[in-house]
């Protein structure tokens, strides 16, 4: 059977070039990046060397990125980092989006535990936030404003400069997730304006868990694990150096392609659109069109003019070999329509009926056409005409 894997946003496969890379230190050596003996400085180079590469490709400095186990973990470092640290000049209060990652969003829920208060913004139809949002949310307690690069569910990239240029004239730090757009678009943490920003390896075909963060010189922020003195004393733990020589050589790899590759994703995605577009005429297109990530296309099927039971679509393409992501997440084993979606006006059935297609290096003009094939025989079988509607 043909299959087609088309969840990139989920995660990636490793490459083999960054398998290679990382092989000797899981191997040979395997030293203690904190040992003195040579075992721990042939460790220790190469956690210098995948640090600085990973702070060039950000224009950071070296000493400005500290590795982590996920993006997750860099969410939470960031946000509960700089609360705690902003409480003590007495701020305490967080601007953030209701399209945020639930990495974001559940680490502010808790820091609302904790007593801070947070903001959620609203998104236009296309899932943006408006700058002038931003900014008439800013009180005198703002301390921190988390809005991310480009959303994971739908593509669609957030005027991330013009905020933080807002945060700014405000006095206010500005942290970006930027887990989905690094390696696709250029990221620079200078021109941008960014004062905090995460990362993670698994969505450029690097290894999963590791992540990192960039904390410029100078922001304020407690340390988020206690124990030894790795990465400059603010997040204990043996650093995972096979982990991080595979994460740097896998953002090389992506900065080595990333136009070349984002035109060839955008294509592809453009075809998709269109031969979506012409079969299905009852779909609607999430996200914006023209400012979003090349490799996300993400679609719901219109309520109002078919019934499209969301999981069973799922299943039914799973079982053609197709991998796709639907508009919902399975919480407690009941499906919940996506928050993203509904924050962009979707209605739940709506949003349930919903299909994100994210491409990747494997992806083919081949498995485009597959894929259209399959959801239109598939949807034969399954969709209906709403009964309000007969
Ligand atoms: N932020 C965004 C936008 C993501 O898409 C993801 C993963 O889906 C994360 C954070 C979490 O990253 P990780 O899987 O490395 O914990």
């Amino acid at each position: 059977m043909h299959r087609v894997y088309l969840d990139h946003t989920a995660t990636t496969p490793l490459d083999a070039r960054v398998f290679e890379a990382m092989k000797p230190y899981f191997l040979e050596k395997f030293g203690n990046a904190s040992s003195i003996h040579r075992f721990g400085q042939e460790a220790r180079a190469a956690l210098d060397e995948s640090r600085a590469m990973l702070a060039r490709f950000i224009n950071a400095r070296e000493g400005e990125v500290y590795f982590t186990g996920s993006g997750t973990e860099a969410d939470n470092f960031a946000l509960k980092g700089v609360s705690r640290a902003m409480r003590k000049r007495g701020k305490s209060h967080v601007i953030t989006s209701k399209v945020e990652h639930h990495a974001v969003l559940e680490t502010c829920e808790f820091l609302e535990g904790e007593g801070f208060s947070v903001t959620y913004l609203d998104v236009d139809g296309n899932g943006r936030i408006l700058p002038d949002d931003v900014r008439r949310a800013i009180a005198p307690m703002t301390g921190l404003i988390s809005i991310m690069h480009a959303n994971n569910e739908v593509g669609t990239i957030n005027p991330v400069e013009e905020i933080a240029a807002i945060a700014k004239e405000h006095g206010i730090l500005f942290h970006t997730d930027a887990v989905q757009s690094f390696g696709k678009l250029p990221v620079n943490v200078v021109t941008m304006g960014i004062d905090l920003l995460s990362l993670s390896a698994h969505k450029i075909y690097g290894p999963k868990g590791i992540g990192a963060i960039f904390i410029k010189t100078g922001v304020e922020i407690d340390k988020f694990l206690h124990g030894g003195a790795q990465e400059r004393g603010r997040r204990a733990s043996t650093e995972a150096v096979p982990l991080a020589v595979g994460f740097a050589k896998a953002a090389s790899l992506m900065h080595a392609t990333m136009e070349e590759e984002g035109k060839r994703l955008s294509d592809l995605k453009n075809r998709l659109r269109t031969m979506l577009e012409e079969r299905f005429p009852y779909l609607l297109f999430n996200g914006d069109r023209e400012q979003s990530l090349p490799h996300i296309l993400n679609v719901s099927f219109d309520s109002s003019k078919v019934n499209v039971e969301g999981d069973v679509l799922l299943l039914n393409l799973d079982l053609a070999g197709v991998a796709v992501t639907s508009g919902s997440a399975c919480t407690s084993g009941s499906m919940k329509p996506s928050h993203v979606l509904l924050a962009m006006g979707r209605d739940e059935r709506t949003a349930t009926a919903t299909i994100r297609f994210s491409m990747g290096r494997s992806t083919t003009l081949e498995d485009i056409d597959y894929t259209v094939d399959v959801l239109e025989n598939i949807l034969e079988k399954i969709a209906r005409v709403p009964t309000a509607s007969i």
